[in-house]
């Protein structure tokens, strides 16, 4: 199988080496307008850019949810500017400067990527992008009643508004996929290995903090400031680490309740000369305390478990979750029309590497082996220990062609990688792989009995192959 005369392929993104395709397409739209639309865009830019950038960011920020990222200060210092210069890039005169479509397609990924590192929502930008489309066609209407002229201008424009804001798409997802992928290596890394140990840390030091409460209250009734839980060692431990660590657990939200109910309204009546409720709100201290104490020790108890459910050489996803993973790809399948496919892996000869290394480096293998597997799929596909040297990869959302082609990419990467094998030394390890793509039946052991039976014809032919499965073969 050859793919050098095709486009370069990301395996990741599955088809967009991005940045050529986008320039050849920008310069295609540039390419078709005539030169006479051309210049009246960059006139109208020229003229209005800087109304349409008021009005591009007064829609979004009517929106109550824009305010975290457009507030009146930064829009009028900054962001308005930034949109106007925005404008007569992308709309610049051809006559008077040199349009480098290269640099306008890398800014537009950036910007993308910068949205996502913000959090911008992905609507608001696109509701903007809209009231700039509209503005430009008013515009467009009082300046020229030339309705050919009018018609071009606007469909350039148009179209460069929405190639511009199809990449920035791109960018915003980029910079997604990666930081999902570190923000889960920096969940494992902050968790360290002893989680036991940690829960028990937070209980004592959320207890300690209790005491330390009754203890200034009981020395002086009259305390002004009560130290607050968020800057005890408890609260930064929480804001600074388990916020980031138990991201998504349902738990959370409710433990910064508690800890904001403590601190706004338990603390400063008790603090107060005398508070007369007294009682009562200890009463309600002990509880809120409690209440925590049990929230954290079940969300580190379901963390603890969700870590059961991987391996432990590999820290790949155990097999004992394929059933319920394919379960749901294969319903997933039905209300889309898109399809998966699973990839059986298996290790060629392996045996005799732990016969003339010893276990311990054929474990070492397993590792890298888990790695590589992981650097190479995308952040959705999943990746399984099969069995000892086996590894099942669930890919999702592809054709027949691209998971053929993940899969040969797989096995050329195993071709060219050099695995360590302790002492210094370094070694050649290659895979058979059998690839099967979901056909809609409905029981997921068919399809990995499919995957199977591939993966056994890719050994009998040779090993180091990929055998795709006879089911719509490409
Ligand atoms: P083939 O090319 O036909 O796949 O040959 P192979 O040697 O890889 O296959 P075989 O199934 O004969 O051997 C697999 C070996 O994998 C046997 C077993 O001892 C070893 N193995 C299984 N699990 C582990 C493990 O966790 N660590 C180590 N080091 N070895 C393992
Ligand atoms: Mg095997
Ligand atoms: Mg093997």
């Amino acid at each position: 199988m050859k793919f050098s005369s095709e486009p370069k392929i990301d395996l990741l993104t599955n088809a967009v080496d991005s940045t050529e395709l986008a320039v050849r397409e920008w310069t295609g739209i540039v390419k078709r307008t005539p030169q006479s639309s051309l210049l009246l865009a960059a006139s109208v830019v020229e003229q209005h850019a800087e109304q349409l950038a008021d009005n591009f960011y007064e829609v979004m920020r009517a929106d109550p949810r824009s305010a975290v990222f457009l507030d009146a200060d930064t829009v009028e210092g900054r962001l308005r500017k930034s949109m106007t210069q925005w404008l007569q890039s992308v709309f610049a005169n051809p006559l008077v400067s040199d349009i480098n479509v290269s640099a306008l397609v890398a800014t537009q990924l950036r910007i993308g990527e910068v949205h996502a590192r913000i959090q911008l929502p992905n609507y608001l930008m696109i509701r903007g992008f809209r009231t700039i489309t509209q503005n430009v066609y008013e515009i467009l209407s009082a300046q020229t009643s030339d309705l050919n002229l009018r018609w071009t201008t606007f469909g350039f424009m148009r179209d460069i508004l929405d190639f511009a804001m199809e990449l920035m798409g791109g960018g915003f997802q980029r910079f997604s996929d990666r930081s999902v992928r570190s923000d889960e290596a920096f969940r494992l890394f902050s968790l360290g290995d002893n989680m036991a140990l940690e829960r028990e840390r937070q209980r004592t030091s959320l207890a300690e903090w209790g005491q330390r409460i009754l203890f200034l209250l009981h020395r002086d009734s009259n305390v002004a400031q009560l130290p607050r839980l968020t800057t005890s060692e408890f609260g930064l431990w929480f804001n600074h680490k388990a916020l980031s660590m138990f991201e998504g657990a349902q738990e959370i939200d409710h433990i910064s309740e508690l800890i904001e109910s403590i601190d706004s309204n338990i603390l400063p009546l008790l603090g107060a000369r005398g508070a007369s409720n007294e009682k009562s709100l200890l009463t309600q201290l002990e509880s809120n305390l409690n209440s925590l104490k049990f929230l954290i020790s079940n969300t580190f108890e379901r963390y603890i478990e969700m870590q059961g459910g991987r391996d432990s050489l590999t820290r790949l996803l155990n097999r004992k979750y394929i059933g319920s993973v394919l379960g749901r790809e294969i319903k997933i399948s039905k209300t889309k029309s898109s399809r998966f496919a699973l990839l059986l892996l298996d290790i060629d000869h392996f045996k005799n590497i732990n016969d003339k290394y010893g276990h311990q480096i054929g474990d070492m293998v397993l590792q890298q082996t888990a790695a590589l597997l992981l650097n190479t799929v995308r952040n959705g596909d999943f990746v399984f220990r099969y069995g000892g040297e086996e590894f099942l990869i669930l890919l999702v959302e592809v054709t027949p062609e691209i998971c053929l082609r993940v899969a040969e990419t797989l096995r050329t990467r195993f071709e060219e990688t050099l695995f360590m094998l302790g002492e210094g030394r370094v070694g050649k390890v290659t895979v058979s792989i059998g690839v099967a793509i979901h056909d809609g039946h409905p029981d997921y052991q068919r399809l990995i009995g499919r995957a199977d039976v591939a993966m056994f014809l890719a050994k009998e032919s040779g090993r180091n192959r990929v055998y795709f499965d006879q089911v719509m073969k490409p």
